[in-house]
This record gives structure tokens, sequence and C-alpha cells, in this order.
């Protein structure tokens, strides 16, 4: 199989490209790196979009995918889509319509994988995958508790295919990780490379992670970049992950990633490099119900 379509399985039948392109950028340039940089990604090799009604660029990035649909480069089928249940759309009467109004953008008539971007009840998700709107279901940010929580409703339908959180080499996710799998549920890695930094969300005295010396040393070893060290190492975990590029070369180098394998001695330095330290600490929901980074994992 040609290692750039590498995928896992999902807990409900379907696969997941394990490697996914981020499109978040922070509100001014949203739009116009979605126009430009969607359907590049798609040139290059990525097949998993990771998009979200937040990021407001969805319409854009509906764009893009259909212009590489008529110019021949993918079909539909090819291209693993997700979308986001944002917070303002919460209540079960609303979810649906939001997830119409995502599909709509997207110029869609399903996606692949609709997720609640903070910890929710699941029930009317399930109606929409029922009604064939979104092939999978899934969450994000939500901790361990909030997951037994979930499985353990009586009822449940189906259960998340997946959780997206923040994981990289300096928030390894461990815990969380070993629980997912537990549950056959894929971990999804947001932040991989370090997070954009946006000032908005990030504090901007966390270190850079590409600048990390075990990650430099390691990519000097094998001739790559601290990126791709970082990709590579989700990868090799049995994580999905997605990264963030609004510059061409990166984009492009970040296919590489199917090129190399680390050793156990590079997986067991970058394992040693986890500190705790989130980017993405999301203080306004701090005290609020359902907050889900109090608990350890
Ligand atoms: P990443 O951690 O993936 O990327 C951070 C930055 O790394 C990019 O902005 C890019 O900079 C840079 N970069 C990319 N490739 C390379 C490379 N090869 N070498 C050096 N630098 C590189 O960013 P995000 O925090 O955006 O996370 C990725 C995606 O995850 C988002 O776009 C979004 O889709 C999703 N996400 C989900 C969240 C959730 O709550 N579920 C929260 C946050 C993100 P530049 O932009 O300058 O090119």
């Amino acid at each position: 199989m040609d290692p750039t379509r590498q995928k896992v399985k999902l807990n409900d039948g379907h696969f997941i490209p394990v490697l996914g392109f981020g499109t978040y950028a922070p509100e001014e340039v949203a739009k116009k790196e979605a126009l430009e940089f969607t359907p590049f990604a798609i040139e290059v090799g990525f097949r998993h979009i990771d998009c979200a009604h937040f990021y407001q660029n969805e319409e854009q990035v509906g764009q893009a995918i259909q212009r590489k649909i008529a110019d021949g480069t993918v079909k539909r089928e090819d291209i693993f889509c997700t979308s986001k249940l944002w917070c303002t759309s919460f209540r079960p009467e609303l979810v649906r319509p939001a997830l119409e109004r995502s599909l709509k953008k997207l110029q869609l008539d399903y996606v692949d994988l609709y997720i609640i971007h903070f910890p929710l009840a699941l029930k009317a998700l399930e109606k929409c995958k029922d009604a064939g709107l979104t092939k999978s279901i899934g969450v994000s940010n939500f901790n361990h508790k909030q997951l037994e929580k979930i499985l353990n409703k009586p009822g449940l339908k189906y259960k998340p295919v997946c959780n997206q959180v923040e994981c990289h080499p300096y928030l390894n996710q461990g815990k969380l990780l070993d629980f997912c799998k537990s549950h056959e549920i894929v971990l999804v890695a947001y932040a991989a490379l370090g997070s954009q930094r946006v000032k908005e969300w990030v504090n901007p005295n966390h270190p850079v992670l590409l600048e990390d010396p075990v990650l430099s040393a390691i990519a000097q070893k094998h001739k790559k970049t601290a990126a791709l060290i970082a990709l590579r190492y989700q990868i090799q975990r049995g994580v999905v992950v997605l990264a963030k590029g609004n510059n061409k070369k990166w984009i492009k180098e970040n296919m590489q990633v199917f090129e190399f394998e680390l050793t156990p001695e590079d997986v067991k330095a970058i394992d040693g490099l986890n500190r705790n330290i989130r980017y993405y600490e999301f203080h306004l929901g701090v005290g609020q119900p359902g907050y889900p980074f109090s608990e350890e994992y």
C-alpha cells in the first residue's frame, strides 16, 4: 500500500488517514489561507482535512475540496473530512441544523467524522450518524472521566470513534492514550507541532517545541526536521496526527513523515520530554461545568 495512504480502523468500521491537515488559523488569516493552502495540501497528498465551524473558514475549505474534485485530483470518497460542533449549538435540537450548515458550507452531502468540540453528551450526534450526515462521530478535549461517563451511558448506541486532544512530546497524553486504546477510541493529536502560538490562546512563555534540542538531535540523525520527528512519533504510537501549515514548503515536507522510522531509543528519548505543558489551556472555560483540563488525564 502507498504509505502516504496509511489509515487506521475506527471502532465503527470506517478508516481514518493517520496524517491530517489542520485548517485552524487566527481569524484575520483563516479565510484566505484555506483557499490557498488546502488545495495545495490535497495536491501533495493529504487526504484527511480537519475543519470546524469555529474556524470560520468551512466555506473556503469546501471550495478548495470541490476544486480538487473538479480537476480530477481526488474523488469525494478519497477525502476524509472532519467537522466539529461548536458550543453554541450543543442543545440537542440545534445539533443537526449545525451539522447541516457545515455541510452546506463544505458543499458535501456528508462528513466522515463529526466531533463535539468540547465535552457534552453524544445523543444528538447519534441521530446525525443514523441520518447519514456523518459517517462517524467523535469527541474532542474529553478527559478520561468524561469519556468513561459517555461509555457507561445506558443506551449508548455508538461509541465515539476518536478523542481529538492536544498531544505532542511536551504533553504526550500517555495515560489518556492507553485509556483510549483500551476502549478502541483513536486519539487524534492537535498542536502536534507545538501549536500556532496564537496569542489569544497560548501562553507565550511556554517553550517552542520545535526548538527542543532532543528533537533536533534526533532530526539531525535521520536527516529530517524536528517537525517530522514530532509527527512521526505520533504515528508510531498509534496516534492520528494533524499538522497545520501556511507555508507550502512545510506542507510538502510534512508528507515525508512516511519516509523514515524512529528507533525504539528515539521513541524513548522523546517519551522523556513529557512535561505537562499544555499550549491551549482554554482559560475561558476554567471553573465551568465540564472544563476538561483539571483532571490529570
Ligand atoms: P500545529 O501544532 O499543527 O502547527 C503549528 C505550526 O507549525 C503551524 O502553524 C506551522 O506554522 C508550523 N509548521 C508546520 N509544518 C512545519 C514544519 N514542517 N516545520 C516547521 N514548522 C512547521 O498547529 P495547530 O495548533 O493549528 O493544530 C493543528 C490543527 O489541529 C488545527 O489547525 C486544527 O485543525 C486542530 N485543532 C483542534 C483543536 C480542538 O480543540 N479540537 C484545538 C487546536 C487545533 P505556519 O502556520 O507559520 O506555517
